[in-house]
């Protein structure tokens, strides 16, 4: 019963640029727009410059797991739990803000996101399918990225409280280091309140 109206389709199509501006994949934007998949791909050519990527979506829970791949998963669904619990938004402003939070904590302590948008979004729904789950450290109290149903021990260390021991040893750019010298041992939930609260 929903009539197409103009500023529905303008609401729509600033939706999709959003979207693709922060790096969403053309399935992605055409599942949650009623933009039609030939617009769209003419939309993401006049952004990006170049035609949308081909190929399937990631879907491998296991990603998450890895050691930096579970600290920047983490960080965002923190967020993303934050803007649908506490801010009060529907799903996909909640992810939206989110991711855009999520990169700009990356950028203000020179990290990279390791998370991009589709794997953020894959991310959320395998929360809503039950696949994965918030688990909080018994050592700092964060809330962690893990498997859903997972047999584990009454106590549960972290990837900051119990780094592998081959992370301090990668060569790899200044950034993650920062990011595990800010966190690690300093009790931090991971949270990001400042960003967050300057939202209000
Ligand atoms: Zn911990």
């Amino acid at each position: 019963m929903t009539e197409k109206t103009v500023l529905g389709d303008i609401g729509h199509v600033k939706l999709a640029v959003d979207l693709f501006t922060l790096g969403a994949r053309l399935q992605f934007v055409e599942s949650v727009t009623s933009v039609s998949r030939e617009r769209l791909i003419k939309l993401y050519k006049e952004l990006k410059g170049v035609s949308p990527p081909k190929g399937l979506l990631p879907f491998s829970t296991d990603w998450h797991m890895t050691w930096q791949a579970n600290i920047h998963s983490s960080v965002f669904y923190n967020v993303y739990k934050f803007m649908l619990e506490q801010a009060g938004e529907d799903k996909l402003p909640a992810l939206i803000k989110a991711y855009r939070l999520y990169v700009e904590q990356c950028a203000g302590q020179d990290d990279i996101p390791v998370l991009d948008f589709t794997r953020a979004a894959t991310m959320v729904r395998f929360f809503d399918s039950g696949m994965l789950e918030l688990v909080p450290c018994t050592h700092c109290g964060g809330l962690f990225v893990a498997h859903a149903h997972e047999h584990r021990h009454t106590t549960f260390a972290c990837v900051l409280c119990r780094p592998p021991s081959r992370a301090g040893k990668t060569a790899k750019p200044a950034g993650p280091r920062k990011l595990r010298a800010s966190s690690a041992g300093s009790s931090v939930a991971l949270s990001f309140p400042e960003p967050l609260t300057a939202l209000h």
